[in-house]
């Protein structure tokens, strides 16, 4: 057990799972308390070499895009027929509508949906306290609604960019942490034509953290069609302190 906070990449291909893991997911560690920062396409594969599924106590969704929550459906299999059996219904977090969108995608009414297994919970902006975890929720730039998410233990802070294209929100959400994994799906030149509210750069992720003054960079979120030296050169160039690329199976501690 782990009393310091810990974040480990499960996955990180953005968009769509990736030939090197799955696509987002995060896992947050402190004081024996594990916290999936979203649950995408194929991560319950990859979450198994860290932890049992049965280990999970809360998976807090930033988005309902699929490759960020699809494999709460997996989860939910998992939990209900694994004959070891026995687990307790654990907190979901996520955008209003999170229990009857996943309830739909497993082909349920919404009621009893995934109930027995979840307990939805909505966020709301602020503070949350999730086991010994403060998480601080805001509003990003991304055409469904989308929480980006600080999680603070022990006085360090790591912040979660979620999807989003340029947004002072992340920018005040991230000040002073020690650890910033920000998402940089677009290229400077190939995606100029594209709406604002959608992603960022590896430029703009930079920018953004060196704006909130934080500590560490992972770019994150790189779609397999992207050439990943250039997010890590674009990040690098405008953040000016330590880039590195996230990769599934990565550890940090915050
Ligand atoms: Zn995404
Ligand atoms: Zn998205």
């Amino acid at each position: 057990m782990t009393s310091q906070l810990q974040v480990t990449v499960v996955g990180c291909s953005g968009s769509v799972p990736g030939p090197d893991g799955p696509a987002s997911c995060y896992l947050v560690e402190a004081e024996g308390f594990r916290a999936l920062l979203d649950l995408g396409n194929g991560a319950l594969g990859a979450l198994q070499r860290h932890c049992s599924f049965g280990d999970v106590d809360a998976v807090l969704l930033s988005h309902l895009h699929p490759d960020h929550c699809m494999d709460v459906l997996s989860l939910y299999v998992a939990r209900t027929y694994d004959t070891s059996g026995g687990y307790p219904s654990i907190p979901i977090y996520g955008p209003e509508g999170t229990g009857a969108h996943l309830a739909s995608a497993y082909g349920r009414a919404e009621h009893p949906g995934l109930s027995g297994c979840f307990d939805f919970r909505n966020w709301s902006a602020g503070a949350h306290h999730i086991g010994p975890l403060m998480v601080t929720v805001a509003k990003v730039a991304h055409p469904v609604p989308t929480w980006a998410m600080r999680v603070e233990h022990g006085g360090r802070a790591l912040v979660y960019s979620a999807d989003t294209g340029p947004s002072a929100a992340l920018v005040d959400l991230a000040r002073d942490a020690q650890l910033a994994l920000f998402e940089s799906s677009f290229e400077e030149g190939r995606d100029d034509t594209a709406p604002g509210a959608l992603h960022l750069t590896g430029r703009q992720a930079g920018e953004h953290a060196r704006e909130a003054g934080v500590d560490r960079l992972v770019v994150t979120h790189l779609p397999p069609w992207n050439d990943k030296a250039v997010s890590l050169a674009a990040a690098t160039a405008a953040f000016g302190g330590p880039v590195e690329l996230a990769a599934s199976g990565t550890t940090y501690d915050v």
